[in-house]
């Protein structure tokens, strides 16, 4: 077995353990990271970028958003059931982030809102070609890499942590196993928790959230995101949160998911159940996907369907969408008929096309006289122009008549999972008696608790917001902790 000795040993090297590293690194301390994968950067290496408020991003674009607004939107969205100290450090802090992050070579392209009523915080990372975008993000944690490595950050890959040591009460290292499968022991003063939560880990998701996966939650699978460091803190005294997923909504066959036929079924238009009723304000949809996941986790077998009719199909084709993705704003619909025809020769089983309701009915299995009787009161609806039933925009509202009709069956998606250890303000691990467990923190994913019931995309660039703030403040408060021991 090998032995090797640092101040602060830090499971994984995603945004918040490179953010920890980094921080505690700059102040003096000597730090190693033990990381699963091959590459550093986790699931940080799949977004856009983070939130801060009052960045100076920000104030050149006149956005006056401020820390106390957005500290009053966020304990008023979580109705105070959230940790109100760790929330306005973290929304403090991250102006300053950004400057950090800056600093350390990041450059931010823009920053936006990311639905309609959302604020803009949502500050997007430039990646190498310029254009911001999926993965973008993946430019910030290579800065971050070479930011570490400059400050002698010993960066283990492929070595997973196994287990957390203590003794007398205190956090003092943790085995891990190289890819060699040879053991490493690592002697640290504190050890820094940050696996990314259990995405990846369908076991965890059924014991521990509501939702099953493949059944009726196909939320993304980060490969390696199995709620490792979750466990070890638990196995090492470290109470347990509740634990919920970052629901969003989709389409399952990722394929499908965000290209023309994907877009087809994001829109505005009417969506029912199994039982054939509405029971959404469908534009919804582009305001909030979280409220979304909400909604269709509410319904039989957690799914909806989006339904529209030829003529809805022709006019996105000429007049583009009503709804088109931050994340993917170039989609046209071009090769929408390819892509329907392409979905049902392939056996895709959320698409469906029909000549007629009745056939639509018995394809999606949705209740025949149930959807009959909302299509009818629906094409009344838009006919008079209003819909008195959930108040959608009038010009949303496009009636279902002239055949073929469409249907994208949904259901709740996620990005990952939130939560599972207990921590306090400071990103200290608490024991079930809220005791602090000496020099054992934990930070980003595995211990997000902060929106409550659902995730709060009024404040866009959340979750990767808070993992980087989070694990900047643990790596300067662990500083602190071992400065105070060593007197
Ligand atoms: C497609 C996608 C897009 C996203 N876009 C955005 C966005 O634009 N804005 C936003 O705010 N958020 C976004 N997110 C969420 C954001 O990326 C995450 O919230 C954030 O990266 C979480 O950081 P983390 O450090 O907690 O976990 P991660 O970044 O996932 O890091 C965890 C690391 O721990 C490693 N690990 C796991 N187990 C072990 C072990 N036993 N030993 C050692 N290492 C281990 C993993 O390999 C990984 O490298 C997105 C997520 C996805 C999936």
């Amino acid at each position: 077995m090998n032995q090797v000795e640092a101040d602060i040993a830090i499971v994984g090297s995603g945004t918040a353990g490179l953010a920890s590293a980094i921080a505690a690194a700059e102040k003096g301390a000597k730090v190693i990271i033990f990381e699963k994968a091959s590459t550093t950067g986790g699931t940080g290496n799949m977004g856009m970028g983070p939130l801060a408020v009052e960045s100076r991003l920000q104030r050149q674009k006149n956005i006056l958003l401020t820390r106390e607004e957005a500290f009053k939107v966020f304990m008023d969205f979580t109705h105070w059931r959230v940790d109100a100290r760790l929330v306005s450090n973290y929304l403090n802090k991250s102006a300053s982030t950004i400057e950090w992050l800056e600093e350390m070579g990041v450059e931010f392209a823009d920053v936006i809102s990311y639905f309609r009523g959302s604020y803009t915080t949502h500050h997007l990372v430039k990646p190498p070609g310029g254009i911001p975008g999926p993965m973008a993000t993946a430019a910030m944690m290579k800065c971050m890499t070479d930011r570490a490595n400059e400050l002698g950050v010993k960066i283990y890959l492929q070595t997973p942590t196994k287990k957390i040591l203590k003794e007398g009460g205190r956090i003092v290292g943790v085995i891990a196993e190289d890819r060699d499968g040879e053991t490493i022991q690592a002697n640290a003063k504190v050890v820094i928790i940050a696996t990314g939560g259990f995405g990846d880990n369908p076991e965890m998701i059924k014991k521990y959230t509501p939702y099953e996966w493949g059944r009726d939650i196909f939320s993304m699978r980060i490969p390696g995101i199995a709620g490792e460091g979750i466990r070890m803190a638990w196995e090492a005294g470290a109470a347990e949160t509740e634990m919920s997923m970052q629901l969003i909504f989709g389409m399952p066959g990722t394929a499908l998911q965000w290209v023309a036929a994907g877009s087809l079924f994001r829109q505005p238009n009417l969506m029912v159940n199994l039982l054939g009723e509405r029971f959404f304000n469908e534009e919804i949809m582009a305001a909030n996907t979280a409220f979304t996941g909400n909604a269709l986790s509410r319904q039989k077998n957690r799914c909806a369907f989006n339904i529209v009719d030829e003529a809805t199909k022709k006019y996105y084709a000429e007049n583009g969408l009503d709804f088109v993705s931050p994340v993917f704003p170039n989609i046209t619909m071009e090769s929408i008929d390819a892509e329907l025809k392409q979905a049902l020769d392939e056996g895709n089983e959320n698409v469906f096309v029909a000549d007629s309701l009745e056939e639509l009915a018995s394809k999606t299995g949705i209740n025949a006289d149930g959807l009959r009787k909302t299509v009818d009161e629906y094409n009344a609806a838009c006919e008079a122009g209003r819909d008195g039933l959930f108040n959608k925009n009038p010009k949303y509202l496009r009636p279902i008549k002239q055949p073929k009709f469409y249907a994208g069956r949904l259901f709740p998606s996620a990005y990952g999972s939130l939560g599972g250890i207990r921590i306090n303000y400071k990103l200290e691990v608490l024991n079930k008696d809220y005791e602090v467990i000496p020099g054992f923190y934990a930070v980003g994913t595995d211990v997000n608790t902060l929106y409550g019931d659902s995730y709060i995309f009024a404040l866009a660039g959340n979750t990767m917001g808070f993992a980087v703030n989070s694990g900047r403040m643990a790596g300067e408060n662990a500083v602190e902790y071992i400065r105070s021991i060593a007197n």
